[in-house]
Parts: structure tokens; C-alpha cells; sequence
């Protein structure tokens, strides 16, 4: 008997954003990731007796940018606490974060998985420091410190136990990672770990309510990694109950290498941090002009996108293909506003435009077209003036490399404009009737679909410039006996 069908996953994501903000979360030192250890430090963040934090504006407003992006309930009234544990990359003692006021509440992220549309459900989104690098590997006797990360601002994102499998935990991690990206507050990069999700995955049999014990997954550096320690754990916690055994609540962390997790600590009972406000920084109240402000500096944002490109028309792979990235929709977006061939626009977005900026590793909006370039294409191929594959291979590497020429007249230059006149048309068919003339019989004799044969013999020895449609109307006169 298949087990499987017998439990339900239940799955709660927490990811950390690095904030791209210039400077720290309470301190002027740079934010920027890298640099020589220890040089992106100051008294403040080396917690020297004295100092004192201040709050980061940019953060808060990135911190509120993303809720509001996430459909959140902003909290007026923020303050910080200070979460209190012992760690040698942590020089205060203690990490300033939000506990019981997190700056955001509730909120969604609308994923698509194969089976459904689903909201994933947000507890949270609060605003932190992240702690500084201890690093194992340098000296063989040492652990090294490196502090430039210390005091980074962070948001961490909390859902709801929401998810139940690891291909939803999958979306939503995509998801997450392209919104970041899509409102500017995080480069989204896992492999620098400016985004780090843990992952929380419990059973429990089909049809119950009460959640099950849960383990924590912890460095989860790619998306492919979330989904592939997911799996792992759903199929080792069933093999497990299955055999009588019982889940200890634990924290795990997953081995690339082989795809699997191995238990790093058993969690007894819940950490005391002896949370306190931060007596340090001040509250701080946010006023409805600041968050509308931010409301209105936003874009408009994928989901948004992805319902008025549908409505245009388009197949779900088009829209989901160019909702991906901000350069991308704005670039469609753009083009819409030169030529309402809203298909030929995708077709040429996402074929041979893509592949263009992939060759020259540059996107939509660095690759030097200009949105009215790309529509006047359009219309040239429209109007039968060019066809497809020589705009495609001829007319577009040639507009982007003289990006001041219009395309016509690079069309009119390299001798490209299809022809259409019958008379020239009729002296390439003429030519290709008398080279193939067993063909042209059996054609007579009612072998019709020969014709394809003939109109693509007229386009390769014209070199594509003769019209296809003026070829085949013609042809079919010259062989109608
Ligand atoms: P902790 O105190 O261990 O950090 P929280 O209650 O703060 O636990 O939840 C952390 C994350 O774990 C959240 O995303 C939450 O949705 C998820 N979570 C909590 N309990 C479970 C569970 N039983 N199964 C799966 N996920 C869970
Ligand atoms: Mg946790």
C-alpha cells in the first residue's frame, strides 16, 4: 500500500532578505556584501561601551515597501527588542529585532503550482540585524571573525504552517525572491545569502487539524536545495512513523551533496532570548503620509501584470515568461505602447530577443533596443515588407549594433524588403516550375500539398525576399492548368 496518500505535509517558511540599503540598521558603516574582513565595521557595531544605534530610514521604508507588496497590515507603532543569546559573531550579546510589534501582519504571496493558484498565508514580516561571518576553515587552531556583515538589515519573512508540498514551498520561495527583486529591496541572490530560508516541515494524517512535531531545516542556499530538503524530510518523517518510530522536534541541515538532511541539535524546550525593548533606540511611530508615500512610489507588481497580460490574450507560458522580471515586463509593457500585436511582441520578447541578451549577457533593458525599434519590426514583418526569420537573423542584430537607424532603412540597405512585385515574384516561380517538373506533373495529377514545396523553393532561391503570399497565389494560377 502507497503510505503516502495516508499523511498531509505541513510546511512554514522563514526567509531572511538582506536589504539593499547603502549603510547598516543602526550605524553608518556600508552595507555593501564582501569587502576585506573587517573593514565594514565601527565602534557601534563592535558594540564598544558608549555607542549608540540609530535607526535606518531606508530600511524601515524597505521593510514596509515589501508588506505592502505582501498585502500586510502595517504597525503604526514600532520599537525594537533586544534578543539576548551568546554567540562568538555577535559581539553586543544580543540581536536587536522585533518581537511582539513586527512592522508587518498577516498578508499573502500568490503562488502557481501545476495543481492550483493558492495565497500563502504570512504571519509576519519584522526588521533586523543580521550577525557578523565566524569562519572555521582559515587557521587550523582558530575560528577567524569577520564583522562586516554585523548590522546588516535584514527582514524576515514568516508564513503561516501553509504550504503542503515541496513544490509550493518551491513557488513561494520564487516568488519571494522575484518580488524582492521586483520592488529593489534585495538583490535576491542565494548563493551571497542576501536570501536564506529555513525550513519548518511536520505530517500529520490526512484530515487532523493539530499540527505535528516539527523540524527546522537550516541552510537552504538555493531554491532547488528548499525543495530538495522538503522532500527529504516528508519521506524520512513517514518512513519513520510508519515503522513505530516517533519525530523529535529537532534542527536539521541539509547536505547538497547528497540531498539529504542530518540533525545539527535536539530542541527540548523552546530558547529563552529574555526579550526586552531596546532601551537604546527609540520607538517610533509611522505616519499614514510616510506609507502611502511608499505605497504609491511602488510598481506595479507581478501578480498585477500577470492578470492584465492574460486578459490581453496571451498564453499562460507567454505571461508567466514575461512577468519573471521587472525588465522584462517593463519592456513588454513599453512595446504595448508602439503596436497592439500583443503575440508578435511575446513571440519576439521571448524568442529570438531572449536569446540575443543571453548571448551578450544583458537584459531587456541593457541590451540597447529601444521599445518603438522593436514594434517598428513588428510592423515591417506585418506589412509583409520582411519576413520573420530575416528580421529576426538579419534586421535585429543590425538595429542593435546602429541603434539610430530605423529599420527600414536597414531592411532597404542590406537589399532585404521582400519583394512582392508579381512580375519579379513570377521569375523565381518560373525558374523553380522548370527545375522541378516531375514535381509540377504530380501536382497536376492532384498531389496538392506539393505547393509547400514550391512556395519554399521560391523563398530559398529569393532568399527569402520573395512575399509568400503573392508566391503561392501565383503559383496556384500558373498550375491551375
Ligand atoms: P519557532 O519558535 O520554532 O521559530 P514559530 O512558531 O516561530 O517556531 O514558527 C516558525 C516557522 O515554523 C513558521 O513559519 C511557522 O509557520 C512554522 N511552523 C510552526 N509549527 C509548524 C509545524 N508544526 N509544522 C510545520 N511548520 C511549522
Ligand atoms: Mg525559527
Amino acid at each position: 500500500m502507497n503510505v503516502h496518500g495516508k499523511y498531509e505535509a505541513v510546511i512554514g517558511l522563514e526567509v531572511h532578505a538582506q536589504l539593499q540599503t547603502l549603510s547598516k540598521l543602526f550605524s553608518g558603516d556600508s552595507a555593501a556584501f564582501g569587502g576585506d574582513p573587517n573593514t565594514h565595521i565601527s565602534p557601534i557595531i563592535l558594540a564598544h561601551p558608549g555607542t549608540l544605534p540609530k535607526t535606518n530610514k531606508k530600511a524601515v521604508e524597505y521593510a514596509i515597501k515589501m508588506g505592502l507588496a505582501c498585502h500586510c497590515e502595517i504597525e503604526r507603532y514600532n520599537y525594537f527588542a533586544r534578543k539576548n543569546y551568546f554567540y562568538p559573531d555577535l559581539p553586543k550579546g544580543y540581536q536587536v529585532s522585533q518581537h511582539t510589534t513586527p512592522i508587518c501582519k498577516g498578508g499573502y504571496v500568490a503562488i502557481r503550482t501545476k495543481a492550483a493558484e493558492r495565497k500563502i498565508q504570512l504571519n509576519r514580516i519584522h526588521l533586523e540585524e543580521d550577525a557578523g561571518k565566524s569562519i572555521h576553515d582559515i587557521d587550523e587552531n582558530y575560528t577567524c571573525v569577520d564583522f562586516n556583515r554585523a548590522g546588516v538589515p535584514l527582514i524576515e519573512i514568516v508564513t503561516e504552517p501553509d504550504m503542503h508540498s515541496a513544490e509550493e514551498a518551491f513557488q513561494y520561495v520564487t516568488e519571494i525572491r522575484k518580488l524582492v527583486r521586483w520592488i529593489g529591496v534585495c538583490d535576491g541572490n542565494m548563493e551571497e545569502g542576501s536570501l536564506r530560508c529555513d525550513a519548518n516541515v511536520s505530517i500529520r494524517l490526512k484530515g487532523e487539524t493539530a499540527l505535528g512535531t516539527k523540524v527546522e531545516v537550516k541552510n537552504l542556499n538555493s531554491i532547488r536545495n528548499v525543495k530538495k530538503a522538503i522532500e527529504y524530510e516528508i519521506e524520512r518523517m513517514i518512513a519513520l512513523v510508519e515503522e513505530g518510530g516517533k519525530i523529535t522536534q529537532q534542527t536539521r541541515s541539509f547536505d547538497a551533496e547528497t540531498d539529504t538532511t542530518f540533525a545539527i541539535r535536539d530542541k527540548e524546550e523552546a530558547n529563552d532570548y529574555r526579550y526586552f525593548a531596546e532601551p537604546d533606540l527609540t520607538p517610533f511611530r509611522l505616519t499614514e503620509e510616510f506609507i502611502s508615500g511608499i505605497k504609491s512610489s511602488l510598481p506595479a507588481l507581478p501578480e498585477e501584470l500577470y492578470l492584465k497580460y492574460s486578459a490581453l490574450g496571451l498564453s499562460e507560458y507567454d505571461v508567466q515568461q514575461l512577468c519573471d522580471e521587472k525588465s522584462t515586463a517593463d519592456f513588454f509593457a513599453d512595446t504595448c505602447k508602439y503596436t497592439h500585436n500583443y503575440k508578435a511582441i511575446a513571440n519576439w520578447m521571448l524568442g529570438p530577443l531572449r536569446q540575443m541578451a543571453h548571448e551578450k549577457k544583458t537584459s531587456f533593458d541593457t541590451i540597447g533596443l529601444e521599445a518603438k525599434t522593436l514594434a517598428d519590426i513588428i510592423a515591417l514583418v506585418e506589412e509583409g515588407k520582411v519576413n520573420f526569420s530575416i528580421a529576426s537573423t538579419k534586421i535585429l542584430p543590425a538595429v542593435i549594433d546602429r541603434p539610430t537607424t530605423f529599420p527600414l532603412q536597414i531592411a532597404t540597405e542590406l537589399n532585404l524588403l521582400q519583394v512582392s512585385k508579381p512580375d519579379d515574384v513570377e521569375a523565381w516561380i518560373n525558374e523553380v516550375l522548370n527545375k522541378m517538373p516531375e514535381k509540377v506533373v504530380e501536382f497536376k495529377k492532384g498531389k496538392k500539398g506539393l505547393i509547400g514545396l514550391f512556395v519554399g523553393e521560391v523563398k530559398r532561391i529569393s532568399k527569402g525576399k520573395a512575399d509568400p503570399k503573392i508566391a503561392t497565389q501565383l503559383l496556384e494560377e500558373k498550375l491551375k492548368n
